[in-house]
């Protein structure tokens, strides 16, 4: 089969490997998209030591099931497929607890660390354990089946905050992660939701995804914006999408007394916190990784539109282009939000 392989850092080839076989309790899928995750971005340069060449990338992907392991239930050959980027080990004690993102084992599909290897996506063919795979309905397409490990994260952060019927939520960040955000703070009863960006496009695409305002913090001072809307007191909740000591500021300043913050970014591993706004006006912190079980619950929402990944589909290529998509992703290209590679 062909696979695009991170030969080393910063370099990507197409390589032709065996088919993998899929193990007692695996599905063997046939790759029909798979998107470039910004992890996969930050891996490709060795700056994350999370893709230790060499590694078969790729880990939002959708498919059709090739063939099952003889253990295997509830699955058969020629069925449509996406499966979640963890492998959690189902054993320990967080997995027994359901918390399966917080797995003591937790394995990633296309990651390679000193710990474990996963071949991942960008590959005609990938094996995954059945625990992880989900039946897609017949109306969603593979390249918008692709971005649902994106929607999980967004759907994640929002079963994570406490969202009341009409309340007012901020995001922070209007990227691939806060344009979905968005989308979930709506659906969790949010009745206002202010997305404040630094990208005057992005902040277009948010309030055509139903932002009911958005404001440019490089131009506005948008915390007094905020408190304009909200008879001084300040939003509800915010939900920060972009992971550094500036948006987790606004974050921060734009919730009331007894607000709550949760901090889904993770870019800058620490930040300067102001700890006395945060602890006199009890302000609640919470931290959010990845997704928890919401697969379904996104498939859901996903197939009937109340959250829409249309927009922001930004090229879907061959997987021979692969390598070319990742150094304009690298170079930071205005403007690119997913691109989706086919096999
Ligand atoms: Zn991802
Ligand atoms: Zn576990």
């Amino acid at each position: 089969m062909k696979a695009l392989v991170l030969s080393e850092y910063n370099r990507l080839d197409i390589v032709n490997m065996p088919v993998p076989q899929p193990a007692e309790d695996e599905l063997l899928i046939r790759i029909q998209a798979c998107g470039i995750c910004g992890s996969d971005v930050h891996g490709y340069d060795g700056s994350t030591g999370r893709r230790i060449p060499p590694i078969v990338m790729g880990h939002e992907a959708a498919g059709v099931v090739e063939s099952v392991g003889g253990a295997v239930e509830g699955f058969r050959a020629g069925d449509r497929v996406t499966f979640d980027s963890t492998v959690s080990c189902g054993k320990c004690f967080y997995c027994l607890r359901g918390e399966i993102n917080l797995c003591d084992h937790r394995e990633v599909i296309g990651v390679s660390t000193p710990a474990f290897r996963r071949m991942g996506a960008f590959a005609e063919y990938v094996t995954v354990p059945a625990r992880i795979a989900y039946h897609l309905p017949d109306n969603m397409s593979f390249p918008h089946a692709a971005l649902i490990e994106a929607v999980s994260v967004a759907v994640h952060a929002v079963s994570l905050t406490p969202i009341a019927l009409e309340d007012t939520a901020v995001v922070v960040g209007a990227g691939m992660i806060g344009l979905l955000t968005l989308q979930a703070a709506r659906q969790a009863g949010a009745g206002r939701v202010v997305v404040l960006d630094v990208d005057d496009t992005r902040l277009e695409l948010a309030r055509s995804l139903g932002a009911t305002q958005t404001f440019n913090s490089r131009n506005d001072d948008v915390i007094a914006q905020i408190m304009e809307q909200t008879e001084g007191r300040g939003a509800d909740v915010a939900l920060e999408c972009v992971g550094a000591t500036v948006p987790v500021k606004l974050a921060v300043d734009s919730v009331r007394k007894g607000g709550a913050v949760t901090l889904v970014g993770n870019v800058a591993p620490t930040i300067e916190l102001g700890l006395q706004s945060v602890v006199t006006r009890q302000i609640r912190l919470q931290g959010s990784c990845a997704s928890s079980g919401e697969y379904p619950a996104c498939i859901s929402l996903m197939s009937r539109g109340a959250i829409r990944v249309e927009p922001l589909l930004s090229a879907l290529a061959p997987l021979e282009d692969g390598a070319s998509w990742f150094h304009r992703l690298h170079e930071r290209e205005p403007g690119l939000l997913k691109v989706v590679l086919q096999p």
